[in-house]
């Protein structure tokens, strides 16, 4: 090699090199490595041997580094050892030159240089490719590890930002569905489910699963889930479930599915699908694993708080609210809005079916009224197991005049649709903001607008139009 010769080489390596330490961009330090190689040999091919990568790069043609013995092992030796190989072929009138793109860390790729013509390469020039190549090795490495790093870094801002919100005590729809958003977010995964198995096997979608876990569809998900995670006690990562024996025709090949454990009990299982066959890296899974093991103990606790909840402020036998939530919610209404209105029911001659039929009977005669109550108010009214037979409803901003519709509705409804046939009375009263009325006085005026009812002949309603509760009249409809 000439002086000359020389000086432009490390001219070419020190623009090489250059473009590397300016640009985290593999592609932009390939074209540099891939131009300088075209300028010295214009007449050679180029092409990039990768394992397991499926990105393309604008520079050069990518080619698949093939593992399997015997099919190249010139690139293989450059890819396993670190070091150049040369392949001379004088059949094919070619020699090749295997440049392995060298990093500190290990070998990112081979370089394939064909040199046509029997053309042999200079010895002299081997020194330089092989740097060049190693600068190409170099900006793989680096790029790998910046993606590393980034990704490393959101892992940990995912957890870290789960976990804190998790701990701000929300309810348990908010904890699920934040969950549920964090998991599609960050794991591009077309469907999330939470769900909790009890110990007869039956299953319940937790809020924040997505729309798919109600459908019939998503059943012989769960099942295969059930059994490995349940019964087996197996976190699940598979990217093909066609090739699982009980699934005929699946929508989603990915899944990663996780147990939730409780007090070192499984009570159900976290499941994330993706349509694309072997979506989930690794690293992804053990991301599910370390997020779903850090939120469980949330989990648990909000779902065993709205549980204590709703014990507390459902009556067992009608489902209705307890007499307590409604004390609590006509209060606050009372506090919040400028009038509304409360109707206390009472059964019939209610003694004489349980005597009849039997308690029995008797109790799903109040539970078909509890029922008929549920379907003739609105998802803001509080219909509500008063004691007993008798049963009550709060409905907030609704006037007198419309509670008494409301009411007699109620009345006609029960008179026809009971069986055994009973009919209710109702006493009735409401509240408006400038009246300043407690809620006992409340509760006292349709208490007697009850009384009333029953001393008039039953199976109607009447109105407490006064402040005075002893003063009652039923409206002049
Ligand atoms: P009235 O028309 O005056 O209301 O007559 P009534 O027979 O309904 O009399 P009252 O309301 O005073 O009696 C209520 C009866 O309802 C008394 C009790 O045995 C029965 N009862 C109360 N709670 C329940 C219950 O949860 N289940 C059943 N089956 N019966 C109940
Ligand atoms: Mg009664
Ligand atoms: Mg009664």
């Amino acid at each position: 090699m000439t002086i000359q010769n020389e000086e432009l080489r490390y001219e070419q390596l020190f623009r090489v090199t250059a473009k590397f330490h300016s640009s985290m961009e593999i592609d932009d330090v390939l074209a540099e490595v891939i131009h300088t190689l075209r300028d010295v040999y214009p007449s050679f091919t180029y092409y990039l041997l990768l394992a397991h990568d499926n990105k393309a790069y604008d520079a050069i043609p990518i080619k698949d580094l093939q593992f399997e013995t015997g099919v190249n092992t010139a690139a293989m030796q450059a890819f396993v050892t670190g070091k150049i190989q040369i392949k001379d072929s004088i059949k094919e009138k070619q020699s090749i030159m295997y440049a392995p793109l060298k990093g500190k860390q290990g070998v990112y790729g081979v370089l394939e240089i064909i040199a046509p013509n029997s053309m042999m390469f200079p010895k002299s020039e081997i020194r330089f490719i092989e740097l060049l190549a190693n600068t190409a090795g170099n900006a793989f490495e680096n790029a790998q590890l910046y993606q590393q790093s980034k990704q490393l870094v959101a892992d940990l801002q995912l957890i870290n930002e789960t976990s804190h919100r998790l701990n701000s005590n929300l309810r348990l729809t908010e904890t699920m569905t934040f969950m549920s958003e964090q998991i599609i977010k960050s794991f591009e995964a077309s469907e999330v489910g939470f769900i909790v198995v009890n110990s007869q096997g039956d299953t319940e979608v937790l809020p924040g699963s997505t729309e798919f876990f109600e459908d019939e569809q998503s059943g012989e998900y769960l099942e295969f889930c059930i059994t490995k995670i349940m019964k087996q006690k197996e976190p699940i990562f598979i990217g093909d479930l066609q090739t699982e024996m009980s699934f005929t025709q699946t929508i989603y090949k990915s899944i990663m599915a996780v147990p939730m454990v409780q007090r070192d009990e499984i009570i159900g299982f976290a499941i994330v699908l993706q349509k694309k066959p072997y979506f989930f890296s690794f690293d992804k899974f053990k991301l599910l694993q370390s997020l779903i093991h850090h939120s469980s103990l949330a989990f648990t606790n909000s779902i065993l708080r709205e549980e204590l909840e709703t014990l507390v402020i459902t009556d067992y036998l009608t489902k209705l609210y307890s007499r307590n939530h409604l004390d609590n919610m006509v209060q606050k209404s009372m506090e919040d809005d400028a009038y509304g209105t409360f109707i206390l029911i009472d059964i019939d001659n209610f003694k004489k079916i349980n005597d009849t039929y039997g308690h029995q009977v008797g109790d799903e005669t109040i539970i078909q009224i509890s029922n008929l109550i549920k379907e003739n108010i609105r998802d803001h009214d509080i219909g509500a197991r008063w004691g007993g037979e008798e049963l009550a409803i709060y409905l907030p901003k609704v006037d007198l005049e419309a509670g008494y519709t409301i009411a007699e509705r109620l009345v006609q409804r029960v008179a026809e649709q009971s069986n055994p046939k009973v009919t209710i009375s109702c006493g009735i009263a409401a509240w408006k903001k400038e009246n300043k009325e407690t809620f006992q006085s409340l509760f006292h005026r349709a208490d007697y607008a009850l009384y009333i009812a029953k001393e008039s002949g039953k199976n109607q309603v009447i109105a407490n139009e006064n402040k005075n509760y002893d003063e009652v009249k039923k409206p002049t409809k």
